[in-house]
């Protein structure tokens, strides 16, 4: 190195897909931990906005992006490659393998994005997972169907944050929630993914997320959140995550043991996993891994428990450096604000209420005045987030509902072609 020449720091690359909720916390967490990161994404104003260097990727058109991504590594390495979101994943490893840096396999993160390929490979390795029927919308649904189990779930394979996963009683229902379901799908551009829907049977119980690191293979769990309001459908809005969970230990092992049982399953080894485990009488159900970190904002949570971020917790672990524990005592929790009806939002009244909240962290309020809310099952963006700290999980859940019922939303009817689109309450 030349004299007076400084240290480079290490280089990461990110790759986000276009307004990723998960861009900005990584961007903070790579900054206090002086960690160079390069943005790969598809939306240049985005990178402009953020005021961080970026290198403009198309992830239809994979080798292309790769050949930006290697331009983007001559001029100086990386020592990692992260995939934000779902949409991110496979590029993310495919560019690991070119980088020849450590990645997941390819097949394995394929799996963990696609729901009926996952199933097939969990139900085959004696991971408890749902009765499961495919279905191909090429082929006639009638002798598709015959034997499907009520009450069920039908869903996308390859969506995310509950977006076309719809619960359904009978025959009849299952028909309609097909056909919206294909409505959705109408431009995602995968063939197989446009024409393939999953219907499982309706698994009861209490439901968790679990956040956790693969490293060389070995799941270290980072935390397991409840989510304390019941999931019965018929669409699957996620609200309360509360952490530490108040299960009893045992469950919390059986619960462990679940996702480690998965992710061998799938092959993962390296980096960060999100499952969704559901908890009844016959033991603890697999619904879902995904090779990726939680979504939204929530990443923040598992500061409390860790005392780091978990974008800093993924990009330590990107850089091969352990962090110190740190041990905390309370509970911590988000509400993800649930979208009261489809419309045009107006205004969020009582906010300052609900700040005053004790417990209360922050409130943050994502969809801007006169934008369109689109509630689940066609939704995918949240209306906000609260954030609570308490001396306990409950305390922090009492904190969040007693916030959450200082909000009033303002919604106004949307006039789409004569039709007022409102939800009726
Ligand atoms: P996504 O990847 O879009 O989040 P999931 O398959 O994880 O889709 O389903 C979203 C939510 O729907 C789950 O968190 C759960 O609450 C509910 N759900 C999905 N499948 C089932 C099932 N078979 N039984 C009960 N609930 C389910």
């Amino acid at each position: 190195m030349a004299a007076g020449a400084a240290v480079a720091k290490p280089r990461v690359l990110l790759v986000a897909p276009r307004d990723s909720y998960r861009t900005a916390p990584y961007i903070a967490a790579a900054h206090k931990l002086g960690v160079d990161l390069l943005i790969a994404s598809e939306g240049k104003h985005a990178l402009a906005a953020m005021d961080v260097p970026g290198v403009q990727i198309d992830l239809r058109d994979v080798p292309g992006s790769l050949q930006a991504v290697l331009l983007a590594a001559q001029a100086q390495p990386f020592v990692g490659v992260i995939g934000t979101d779902d949409a991110s994943t496979e590029f993310s490893v495919q560019a690991c393998m070119h980088l020849q840096l450590q990645h997941n396999p390819l097949p394995s993160v394929r799996l963990a994005r696609r729901k009926d390929l996952a199933r097939a490979r969990l139900a085959r390795a004696g991971v408890p997972v749902p009765r499961f029927w495919k279905i191909d919308l090429t082929q006639p649904l009638d002798s598709q169907i015959a034997d499907v189990a009520f009450p069920c779930v039908v869903k996308p394979v390859a969506l995310s944050a509950s977006r076309g996963v719809i619960r359904v009683e009978n025959r009849g229902q299952l028909e309609k929630a097909i056909a919206r379901i294909v409505a959705m799908l109408a431009d995602v551009p995968e063939p197989e993914e446009r024409l393939t829907l999953l219907i499982e049977e309706f698994i009861p119980g209490a439901e968790v997320a679990v956040e956790g690191l693969l490293s060389g293979g070995r799941l270290e769990i980072l935390a397991i959140f409840d989510k304390p309001d019941p999931l019965d459908g018929p669409y699957f809005e996620e609200t309360y995550y509360i952490t530490p969970s108040r299960h009893a230990p045992g469950v919390q092992a059986q619960i462990t043991a679940c996702v480690a049982a998965a992710c061998a399953a799938y092959g993962l080894r390296e980096g960060p996993i999100h499952a969704e485990c559901r908890i009844n009488d016959a033991g603890v159900w697999m619904l879902e891994v995904a090779a990726r970190t939680i979504g939204g904002l929530c990443g923040r949570l598992l500061r409390f428990g860790t005392g780091y971020g978990l974008e800093e917790l993924v990009l330590l672990h990107t850089l091969g450096r352990r962090p110190d524990s740190r041990s905390e005592t309370g509970g911590a929790g988000v509400l993800m604000i649930p979208i009261p009806q489809a419309g045009i939002l107006r205004r969020v009244e009582g906010i300052l209420a609900a700040q005053r909240v004790p417990y209360i962290e922050e409130i943050v309020i994502d969809v801007r005045e006169g934008y369109e809310l689109v509630p689940l099952p066609e939704g995918s963006s949240y209306l906000g987030f609260i954030f609570a700290r308490a001396p306990s999980p409950a305390e922090a859940e009492a904190a969040l509902r007693e916030a959450h019922a200082c909000l009033h939303v303002v919604v106004a009817p949307l006039w789409k072609g004569g039709v007022v689109y409102a939800a009726a309450s």
